[in-house]
């Protein structure tokens, strides 16, 4: 058996399972007795053992219950938090422990970083289709301001954030092509507005003085917003891990990718998480699980607590989204980020539980598809498509 041990920290923080994605930050956190609360740091020293035997492995931890699809081979590792999903939401979430704790972290992904949404992600952080008041506002303009303090870092660092990024300031343009659509507009920017973004109407002559390329006819029109910005999410994943890699060498930071998590190991005594199982490894986490698996979250937490007692329904389900890049294209300019004014209405559509098991359902009066549209850092034109209603399936 090799190990070796590091210092770690006494920032306390509450031991158990949370599951994030991206509609509601924190969705679910298990406890699983009154002790959750109270548990710390048990000690201050991290150890890394490999065994060649799961068995001998499990033998020393008599508490572990779950033990099912359990390699032989199963090597053990222990970190203060282990984090499922090594996308956007699982890669920034370890980039924060490890810049704002001396907390350890391993990251698990069933693949690998981009192979998820983060991947076909447009990269655009825009506040046209938000709607100020709403329940995610503050979030989105909380998450708008870490993206700019991320950008100012790396300038101030010396690099550029147009390339390690792909980060541009085009702003953007929701766009209408009817009476009923431009009325809407006018709502949005008053609305923006008067939540302090330098919103503006454009009629439809305005907006082809903006965008040449873009026909919208003569009732036509948009709301722009000239601060909004867009990234590279492929270039950005990229970064963040480069940066999480750097606290490797001090043990702190480990990735464990092409490993799905099967199972969460729990107490046997107490019930409480105590880590998980991949395919091969076994990852005890002294502090927490973290569950940011994006759109497979609910599946998975279903999934991983089959054989608890905790009836848990995690409010998550794919919704269909395609990207088309089309490479170092020509044949016209974006000077800015367009959305189509039916994607406000994507955003709004409401999750609500539904009678079966099959989880939640997302409500559209009719079907719908919403694009977008943005020109990259490389000259690429990226479109993406949203979907809802019947036009998911
Ligand atoms: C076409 C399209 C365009 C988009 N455009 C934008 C945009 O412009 N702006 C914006 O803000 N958002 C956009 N989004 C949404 C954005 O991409 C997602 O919200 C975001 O990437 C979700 O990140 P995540 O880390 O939660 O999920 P993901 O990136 O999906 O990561 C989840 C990870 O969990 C892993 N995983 C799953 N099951 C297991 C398991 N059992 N064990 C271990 N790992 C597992 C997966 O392999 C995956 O890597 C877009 C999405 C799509 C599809």
């Amino acid at each position: 058996m090799a190990s070796t041990s590091m210092r770690t920290p006494s920032n306390p923080i509450t031991k158990g399972v949370f599951c994030y994605n991206t509609r509601k930050h924190l969705l679910a956190r298990l406890i699983s007795n009154s002790s959750f609360f109270g548990r710390k740091l048990v000690d201050n020293s991290l150890s890394y053992s490999t065994s060649t035997s799961g068995k001998k492995t499990l033998r020393n931890r008599s508490e572990l219950v779950r033990v099912s699809g359990l390699n032989a081979t199963s090597e053990s590792h222990s970190f203060d938090v282990v984090i499922v999903g090594a996308g956007v939401i699982g890669l920034t979430i370890a980039r924060q422990f490890l810049i704002g704790s001396n907390l350890s972290v391993a990251v698990v992904d069933a693949a690998v970083p981009c192979s998820g949404a983060t991947g076909a992600g447009q990269g655009y952080i825009w506040m046209i289709h938000k709607t100020p008041g709403s329940d995610k506002w503050e979030l989105a303009m909380r998450s708008r301001k870490l993206w700019e303090m991320f950008a100012e870092s790396i300038q101030h660092q010396g690099m550029n954030p147009v390339e390690i990024l792909g980060w541009k300031k085009t702003g953007s343009l929701l766009v209408g092509r009817t009476a009923d659509d431009t009325v809407k507009l006018s709502r949005t920017v008053e609305k923006l507005s008067e939540a302090g973004l330098g919103a503006k109407f454009l009629s439809s002559n305005d907006l082809l003085v903006e965008e040449p390329a873009l026909m919208v006819g003569k009732e036509g029109g948009a709301a722009f917003l000239p601060d909004d910005f867009q990234l590279n999410a492929r270039l950005m994943v990229a970064c963040i891990e480069k940066a999480n890699r750097q606290f490797t060498s001090e043990g702190r930071y480990a990735e464990f990718y092409y490993e799905p998590a099967i199972s969460l190991l729990r107490s046997g005594s107490t019930g409480e998480v105590e880590g998980v199982q991949t395919l091969n490894y076994i990852l005890n986490a002294k502090k927490a699980v973290v569950i940011a698996a994006g759109c497979w979250s609910g599946s998975l937490m279903q999934d991983l607590m089959r054989d608890s007692n905790t009836d848990l329904a995690v409010p998550v389900k794919p919704r269909k989204g395609h990207l088309l890049v089309i490479e170092n294209f020509k044949c016209f300019k974006l000077n800015h980020g367009l959305m189509e004014v039916g994607y406000i209405d994507h955003e709004a559509a409401t999750l609500q539980p539904s009678a079966s098991d099959s989880g939640p359902i997302y409500h559209a009066q009719t079907p719908s598809i919403s694009m977008a549209a943005t020109m990259d850092t490389s000259g690429n034109l990226v479109l993406a498509v949203s979907l809802l209603g019947s036009a998911q399936k």
